[in-house]
């Protein structure tokens, strides 16, 4: 895949400049609509990573003066933070995009802006060029922090802006504001990009290498979610076990967390993405050793077998795999196991996928996040011969999936009677009743107070539904 790069779009980008186009746009848009102020809708596709980026937009639409709405008709401006990594996600985009322009016909001074992984890819930014006229605003994962000065050229010019150029730089920007869409639990990225290139996936060309952030700015910012109430956070990046491999500091993930987790406060530490090929004993017993870390780990495996495994570049066998978790579940006996897998690959024959049958039977996942596998332009996988027709990897799929109702109604069986700690998330209106997440990350609903929201409490399963849980408080 072909990439524009260039070394200016983090690291030379001050925050001055960030906050002289603050200010600019702000001055532009109070004219342009005086005191009622300008509304903004945004809306956030994919992984947990775009709705951290779309936390730090929002903080910079709100510094320039916009408030939020929850309808794009309602909106001045509309933007999609969008997603690469299957094609069933940008097909959602391109859709959603094209409902928009009966609305702008209406309203010709929405401004509509399109961001994230989708746009860090040539031929999605020509065919927006090309089909999507109406949209005034493109910029790719990059450009974040210049969203002030994009959003000041289109308004002062009129003109479309596009700004898709991908740094090659480690630099990371830093302060920018943010505006967090949960009170009680905190997305904490700690580190960008990818370096893994497994032959599937985009993530490393819409994303860029692999790059972490200085320690003591994660620290400063788990300080902070923790002073405002967070009790629930979750470090994010593509491959977490390999955080600290660029920085000047010898430090690394288990060193990371042990470091958060000294923090004083009542409040729980997850993190995905966990990488097989780089999660070490040493992380596995920091999560044992400390009772801050939720004994949870997401350690995706895509394939049972080992043939697939190699073409997928993943850089590891199952029987590694198989061990990893066997040690897991030693020094962890309730540790909660999730994963993804992916069905289909390239060359994968009925006799491959069976062997990712039976480690889903074997290990026995609280549960699992399952795709059939999507062509994704200028992978390696996208060249690869792939002759099994798509109903036929539907099939497949719809095995696998039975498979794990069956191992995670069990599993949800052996958990009826057990008191786990949870914390109270919100009031699910439909059923009248709380809901709360074990640390395990399996929802449990029961029935309380809305005063208890935010807080731990200790609930009994009553009653095991697949995965969800009933109960009622200790
Ligand atoms: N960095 C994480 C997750 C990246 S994307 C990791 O390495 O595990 C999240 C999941 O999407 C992947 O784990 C994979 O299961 C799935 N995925 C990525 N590319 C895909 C593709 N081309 N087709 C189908 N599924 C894909
Ligand atoms: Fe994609 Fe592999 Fe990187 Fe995960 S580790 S983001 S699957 S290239």
């Amino acid at each position: 895949m072909e990439k524009k790069t260039n070394n200016t779009a983090q690291s030379e980008y001050t925050n001055s400049d960030m906050q002289k186009y603050i200010e600019l746009t702000a001055s532009i848009l109070s004219t342009r609509y005086g005191g009622e102020g300008p509304r903004a809708f945004l809306h956030t596709y994919g992984c947990q990573g775009n709705v951290a980026d779309s936390e730090r937009i929002k903080g910079l639409l709100r510094e320039m003066g916009y408030d939020f709405c929850d309808r794009p008709e309602e909106a001045d401006l509309v933007l999609f933070n969008t997603c690469a990594v299957r094609e069933h996600a940008e097909d959602r985009v391109y859709g959603n995009i094209g409902a928009l322009k009966p609305i702008k016909a209406l309203k010709p001074d929405m401004i509509i802006a399109v961001c994230g992984c989708m746009m860090q890819q040539e031929h999605v930014e020509k065919r927006i060029r090309e089909s999507f006229s109406f949209v005034n605003l493109v910029f790719g994962t990059f450009a974040v922090v210049k969203l002030p000065e994009l959003l000041f050229r289109v308004l002062s010019s009129g003109k479309r802006v596009f700004e898709t150029t991908q740094s090659d730089s480690k630099e990371i920007a830093e302060g920018l504001p943010i505006v967090r869409d949960r009170q009680f639990k905190g997305w904490l990225p700690i580190m960008y990009g990818c370096d893994n290139f497994c032959s599937y996936c985009v993530v490393p060309y819409v994303r860029g290498r692999e790059r972490s952030r200085k320690p003591e700015e994660v620290l400063r910012e788990a300080r902070s979610l923790i002073e405002s109430g967070a009790k629930d956070i979750t470090l994010l990046g593509q491959n977490v076990n390999s955080y600290g491999k660029n920085l000047e500091e010898s430090i690394n993930f288990s060193a990371l967390l042990r470091e958060i987790s000294s923090i004083p406060g009542d409040f729980i530490l997850r993190f995905m993405t966990s990488h097989p090929k780089d999660c070490s004993q040493e992380l596995l017993e920091t999560m044992a050793s400390s009772e801050k870390i939720a004994k949870h780990l997401h350690l995706p495996f895509q394939s049972g077998s080992n043939r697939i495994l190699s073409m997928m570049n993943r850089g590891y066998t199952r029987e590694k795999y198989i061990s990893l978790i066997e040690y897991a579940r030693e020094i962890m006996p309730d540790l909660s196991v999730t994963s993804d897998i992916i069905v289909g690959f390239p060359g994968e024959t009925y006799d491959d996928f069976r062997e990712t049958l039976s480690l889903v039977e074997e290990l026995k996942f609280t549960s699992l996040f399952t795709f059939i596998f999507s062509k994704r332009t200028g992978t390696k996988a996208a060249a690869m011969d792939d002759v099994i027709p798509y109903s036929e990897k539907s099939k497949w799929f719809k095995e696998l999936t039975d498979l794990q109702e069956t191992v995670a109604s069990e599993r949800s069986k052996a958990m009826n009677g057990k008191v786990f700690r949870v914390l109270i998330e919100e009031l699910e209106q439909s059923k009248g009743l709380l809901s709360g997440r074990t640390e395990g990350n399996v929802s449990i609903l029961f029935e309380g107070d809305e005063s208890l929201i935010g807080t731990f409490q200790k609930i009994r399963v009553t009653r095991p539904k697949n995965w969800i849980l009933y109960g009622e408080i200790e």
